[in-house]
Parts: structure tokens; sequence; C-alpha cells
């Protein structure tokens, strides 16, 4: 299943995308919420699972698929390739970081350039949807707290982000978290072992990575950061991206108005996202 948010006039409808199709959750089951907290902890997953139309062909607007999380945890050089990029030495345990859930933005939106910080750049992530408040969980369990996957570009303010001693700021600006297309469940993903990641920046290929090359994979990240903080239903875990990032070319890329940013993971899809002056 491919759950969406999608616009019909003035309001922000949440649907199921099948075989570009679009179905309507509301109109099928009134009172549904929007995709957020109370939808995955209510059970609104196998009740929106359960409807049988085939949808309508319409034209929508995509959104960001997730409204509100409580929190958006990422993680920092979680691929070996990106942290020999950035002369880091290998991390012992997972690196975590956050970003501010208002940073986030529709696939399809615009990457606005912030006026007091500069040089933007890009990380194609493979992001976990959790659907299960949860705490302690271990690696064997960890798969049945998953509600889906989706693509997340951690835009990355580098100037903020090394001026400060930490990273929230450079992280967390306005529209640096394009998400989406869809959530999709794990039963449409295929190996969350061995999905191919790329970027391209005006149609020419900067990062290229495989989910096998993680260095701490989804269970483990789960079973560590759910040790000692609770997991709401919601919260998106955001896995680190690979190696090619714009800062540590030689010579360094770093995005400008006009620029349009592609970051795809099938078989979720691609965000596409121009990049606009603030
Ligand atoms: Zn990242």
């Amino acid at each position: 299943m491919r759950l969406i948010r999608f616009i019909a006039g003035e309001t922000v409808r949440p649907g199921i995308w099948r075989d570009g199709r679009v179905i309507d959750i509301q109109k099928w089951l009134p009172g549904a919420p929007d995709i957020g907290e109370a939808f995955f902890r209510d059970g609104w997953m196998d009740k929106v699972a359960a409807i049988s139309d085939s949808g309508e062909r319409i034209q929508a607007r995509l959104t960001c698929p997730i409204v509100k999380p409580s929190k958006i945890i990422c993680l920092g050089k979680n691929y070996a390739e990106h942290a020999k990029e950035g002369g880091f030495d290998m991390p012992e345990r997972p690196l975590l970081f956050s970003k501010a859930p208002s940073a986030l933005t529709g696939p399809f939106d615009p990457i606005v350039l912030p006026g007091s910080s500069g040089d933007v750049d890009w990380e194609v992530e493979l992001a976990v949807v959790i659907g299960k408040e949860c705490k302690r969980v271990s690696k064997r369990r960890a798969m049945d707290v998953i509600a889906g996957f989706t693509v997340m570009n951690d835009v990355s303010g580098r100037q903020a982000q090394f001026a400060d001693s930490q990273w929230f700021r450079g992280k967390s600006f306005d529209t640096f978290a394009p998400l989406g297309p869809f959530i999709i469940t794990r039963d449409e993903i295929g190996d969350i072992g061995n999905l191919r990641l790329e970027t391209r920046v005006n149609g020419e290929l900067m990062q290229e990575g495989s989910t096998r090359d993680l260095i701490f994979d989804i269970p483990t990240l789960i079973e560590n950061i759910s040790e000692d903080m609770t997991l709401l239903p919601g919260d998106i875990i955001s896995t680190g991206t690979p190696s090619g990032v714009g800062f540590f070319r030689k010579p360094p890329i770093v995005l400008k108005a006009g620029d349009i940013v592609q970051c795809t993971i099938e078989p979720i899809g691609s965000l596409i996202n121009a990049v606009i002056a603030g």
C-alpha cells in the first residue's frame, strides 16, 4: 500500500495511491484522521488497507505524506563511503541528531534558500515511519513497529551546520526536509537491505548508493534509539546518506536558485524539488 496526502481545493486529504489512481480515504472512511500519530495509533492502516476501490484518475498535487511527527531523528555518517569523504572516523555507535518537524515539505515543493546561511546541500536518505508507540524494541521485533518507508532529502545548510557546535539549526531551516512521495508498506518495498539511492542535480548524477552499505541497519537503529527514548507513531528515522554530497566534492558544489534536485529510491519513487531564493 502507498499512503499519500493530496491537495484538493483548499484542503489536504489523506489518500492511497493505487496504480496512478487516487483513493480519497475520507470518502470511504468518514472520520479517518489525517496521516499522523492518531492514524497509526488507532489502527487506521488496517481499515484503509481493506478499502477495495480502485480509485479515480484525478489531477492531484501530492504533499508531504505525513503530518506533524513528534520527531525526526537523523543518522550522521551511517554509510562508510560518506564518512570517508568527510574525513571522519567510522562511528562506533549510531550518531543521532534531530531535524525540526517544521522543516518538512512536499515531494515536489521548492527548497527555499535561507537568507542567513549558505552552502546548501543535498542528502538522499531512506526514511522509516514508525507505526506503534514503543520502547526497548529488540532487533528481532524492530520490523513490527514500522508503518512504512519513504524518501527524505536531508537538506543541509553547511555554513550553519559547521559554524555551530551542533547541527540542529543548519538541518532545520524551513523546507529542508522534502519527504515522500509515498509512504510504502513493508510488503511492497522488497528487500530493504538492497535498495538503490541516487541524487541528481539538474540531471547530473551526484549520489549513488545502496542500503547494503549502511553501517547500522534498520533493526539495529530501532533497538538503539528505543533503548532510552519512546518512539511515537508517525516518528521518522532518516537512516543517513551515501557519499556524493556537494560539500565534500572537489571543488565543492552548493545549490543555487534555479537548480532541480531529484532524490530517488525505487520502488518508492522520487522527490523533485526546485531550489528558489528566499
Ligand atoms: Zn543526513
